[in-house]
């Protein structure tokens, strides 16, 4: 893919951006540029520029404002120690992203065109990927997303479509240390159904879930959990991250139900809990076994992962009427996070194959 470059003629300061990345927070701070290529089904994939960061203006009747036909995926870019800039599993993310285009009718984008255009973004805005020093960790948070951009009333898939890339600094997830989350039970709303698009990573999945998270923290809960659509009796996910139950005697259960999304940090997880001599099932898991583990000490941590935050322990369990005793932040939690985030961060030596090299 040939990939146009028309650089910002106004970047941010250094000064400016040493402030920005001294605390950059989650997703408020945008880089100098972004990636952008077209498509047509006559011209295919073409136009792939990269051009100063800044709103896109669209018609009104541009179809993802009215059908929701989008996708994206969330990576990130980590400096190393001797200055070099990586990425986890970009080859993961892209062919996740093929095949949620295939569940929303989108166009399929090469895996090395992903990968390709994403370094590409990271090689320009290289300044904004933050240096981190020991128990930090900053990183550049990566937006590859695709949408439907033809102005069309009529219901089908979009016969214009646009990919692009943003970026954005992020700040450690955990400010102060990490906290167990307080999990609002949700019996009203679902996620997903079979069928559905639970797997694929689609803004309409995240627009259905606010309420629950809405009720969730009208509750004081920090997140919600979601069960199965069927028989609202097995665990699906967070809204945003995969679950996993530590037992008593190290065995390891995180949910499959087919319609959940598949994590790359819940696949890296899997591999890394495996090595370190733990047995993992994937398997239905109901919240009837959460509630009588937690009681009966069978279950002696719970946590939940995702590429935001990596791993997040999961405290108390909350619903209508009742609620779970808390679990504390345990040490199987505490040493997966270790291992996997020595390895993006350049620590550890990545034998998996896992890191590809931007800078
Ligand atoms: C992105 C996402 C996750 C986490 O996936 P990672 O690849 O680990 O970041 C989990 N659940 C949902 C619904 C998601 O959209």
């Amino acid at each position: 893919m040939q990939i146009s470059t028309d650089r910002s003629p106004a970047p941010v300061s250094e000064a400016r951006l040493a402030e920005i990345l001294a605390d950059p927070g989650f997703g408020q701070h945008f880089t100098d540029h972004m990636l952008r290529v077209e498509w047509t089904p006559e011209k295919g994939w073409h136009q792939a520029r990269i051009e100063p960061y800044g709103p896109i203006s669209m018609d009104p009747a541009t179809a993802v404002l009215h059908y929701a036909q989008e996708i994206f995926e969330g990576m990130k870019a980590y400096r190393h120690p001797d200055g070099s800039v990586w990425s986890f599993r970009p080859e993961a993310n892209a062919q996740r992203m093929v095949r949620s285009s295939r569940r929303l009718a989108l166009p399929v984008l090469e895996e090395s065109d992903f990968v390709q255009a994403v370094d590409a973004l990271v090689e320009v805005d290289a300044r904004w990927v933050p240096t981190t020093e020991a128990g930090d960790e900053r990183s550049l948070y990566l937006r590859p997303f695709m949408f439907a951009s033809e102005p069309f009333l009529g219901v089908r898939p979009s016969r214009h479509v646009t990919f692009m890339v943003i970026a954005s600094p992020a700040g450690s997830y955990f400010k102060g240390g990490v906290s167990p989350v307080r999990i609002w039970l949700t019996e009203e709303y679902t996620r997903a159904a079979r069928g559905g698009m639970g797997a694929a990573k689609t803004g309409g999945n995240y627009a259905s879930s606010l309420v629950a998270q809405q009720e969730a923290a009208e509750h004081g809960c920090d997140q919600v959990v979601f069960l199965d659509a069927q028989e609202g009796t097995y665990i699906e996910e967070l809204g945003g991250m995969n679950l996993y139950f530590v037992h008593r005697d190290g065995r390891i259960v995180t949910p499959e139900t087919g319609t959940i999304l598949e994590g790359i940090t819940r696949a890296s997880i899997i591999e890394l809990a495996k090595e370190m001599g733990h047995t993992v099932e994937e398997r239905r898991f109901s919240i009837q076994e959460w509630k009588d583990g937690v009681a009966s000490g069978e279950i002696t941590e719970i946590f939940a992962c995702g590429t935001a935050a990596v791993i997040t322990p999961v405290g108390e369990l909350v619903w209508d009427g009742g609620s779970a005793p808390s679990l504390p932040h345990g040490d199987v939690a505490t040493k997966i996070r270790g291992r996997l985030v020595d390895v993006q961060f350049g620590r550890a030596e990545d034998t998996h194959g896992w890191m590809h090299r931007i800078i």
